[in-house]
């Protein structure tokens, strides 16, 4: 394992050269390219528990996980067999089935959240939460974060984490001035700023929104209070608070972000956004939040959302099923194999004098290339670029695959066992020596 030779990925090139001639870029989500790294994405065959294994048949811990959806690793048996079973009995038809609602009973069972309503993806929920708070409030201006994603929505892509950081994309050519001069950004922790912008919009802010924990430039936790401070500004002021748990959800902690500050703090979001875990690697998402709200929502309110594959029978049983075997045990486990990881880190790193700071919520993690803490989006960007490149290379070719950019969480699964962490521990000190050289 620690030969570092380059592993071959000839057929990754001649599968990405079909797909750059069909694909922009030869992907259907930037995320995926290797622009920010260099080099060819690797195209998966198969994946099984904490493995993926590309077309080359080169093996790799998977520290992706498919962004965050497979909390208990890839092809789970149960998750699997349910799917499987859920598909002989047809995969859509367009009107309530049973698994939709169990679902919905699940998530309202976990989260702060009364009613929810399912769309396909986290962009979709994002939007329709907008959408739903300014239909209810009456009022047009949106409060958002600098560096936090909350998926490709016209309105949100301001300032925006992500592939936006990954490929430097301040802007967002193609969204018109008008979809965006209602949105007003502000600094992540900032609470002055928070203060300022609802004086100066007094009686105008729909909703604020922001990622109940910042994970799209990295890691950046809220600091202590931060979102007690927000729940408690948006309600001074008349505006709902929109937590995006799309990432956090089912991840960060059985409750998501909300079981490590809000369920303490004692304070409740309006809305919330849900995505990726709760899908259980099919496209299902929801936002969901306080039964007054929700009932603005059409058919029982005017603010219209619908989609013909909402709520579909297969993706919500994944779901469901995922949900139903993330016990206890399971944040444990991951937490425990972060903590494995993130001492591994530390130790490497340390050696040869790289400089990091790894900062977390919960089960989630990343790790900055720089030598002070990261409190915003400006100061994620002072992450060493060029040193995490040198790195992630020296991790693929030791088969472990991380995100292709400085500025994403480390995703981990039940089933990173010690096999899959003994690869990523091993390969640690010779990708930080590689980094180091930069
Ligand atoms: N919100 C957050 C916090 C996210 O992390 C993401 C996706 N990474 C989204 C929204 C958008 O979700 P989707 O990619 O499913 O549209």
């Amino acid at each position: 394992p620690h030969d570092i030779a380059p592993l071959s990925a000839a057929a990754s090139e001649a599968l990405f050269a079909r797909a750059k001639a069909v694909t922009p870029g030869g992907v259907n989500s930037p995320v995926r390219a290797f622009n920010a790294v260099g080099g060819t994405p690797r195209f998966i065959r198969e994946a099984k528990g904490a493995w993926l294994t590309d077309v080359d048949g080169n093996e790799y811990v998977d520290l992706i996980c498919s962004w965050g959806p497979m909390l208990l690793g890839h092809a789970h048996p149960e998750v699997q067999a349910a799917v499987l079973e859920a598909v002989t009995r047809g995969t859509s038809y367009g009107t309530p089935t049973t698994p939709e609602v169990e679902l919905a009973e699940a998530i309202v069972e976990r989260a702060p959240v009364e009613k929810v309503r399912f769309v396909s993806s986290g962009t979709e929920a994002t939007m329709s939460a907008i959408r739903l708070a300014r239909g209810f409030t009456g009022r047009d201006v949106i409060l958002k974060f600098a560096g936090n994603y909350h998926g490709h929505v016209d309105s949100l892509l301001a300032s925006a984490g992500s592939g936006l950081v990954t490929h430097a994309i301040p802007g967002t050519p193609g969204v018109p001035e008008s979809s965006t001069e209602l949105t007003v950004v502000l600094p992540y922790n900032d609470r002055a700023a928070v203060t300022a912008a609802f004086e100066t919009y007094q009686g105008r802010v729909a909703c604020l929104i922001t990622e109940a924990s910042p994970g799209n430039m990295g890691v950046v936790p809220p600091e202590p209070g931060f979102n007690q401070f927000l729940s408690e500004t948006c309600k001074d002021n008349g505006a709902l608070f929109i937590s995006d748990e799309v990432m956090t959800g089912f991840r960060a902690s059985k409750q998501g972000q909300w079981g490590i500050d809000g369920k303490h703090e004692g304070w409740t979001p309006d809305l919330v956004t849900f995505g990726k875990v709760m899908g259980g690697g099919f496209p299902a998402a929801a936002f969901g939040g306080r039964a007054d709200v929700m009932g603005s929502l059409s058919p029982d309110g005017p603010v219209y959302q619908a989609g013909t594959l909402s709520g579909n029978p297969v993706a919500t049983t994944a779901g469901l099923t995922t949900l139903r075997l993330a016990t206890d045990e399971v944040y444990d486990h991951i937490g425990k194999a972060a903590e494995t990881v993130k001492e591994a880190i530390v130790e490497s790193f340390t050696k040869v004098g790289l400089p990091h700071v790894i900062q977390s919520t919960g089960t989630m993690f990343s790790v900055f290339f720089t030598d002070r803490p990261v409190r915003n989006f400006d100061e994620a960007k002072t992450t060493d670029e060029a040193a995490y490149k040198a790195f992630f290379h020296a991790m693929l070719d030791q088969g472990v695959y991380l995100p292709p950019s400085a500025y994403e969480a480390w995703f981990l699964s039940s089933a990173h066992d010690e096999r899959a962490l003994s690869r990523i521990t091993e390969a640690l000190p010779y990708a930080a020596e590689a980094a180091a050289k930069v």
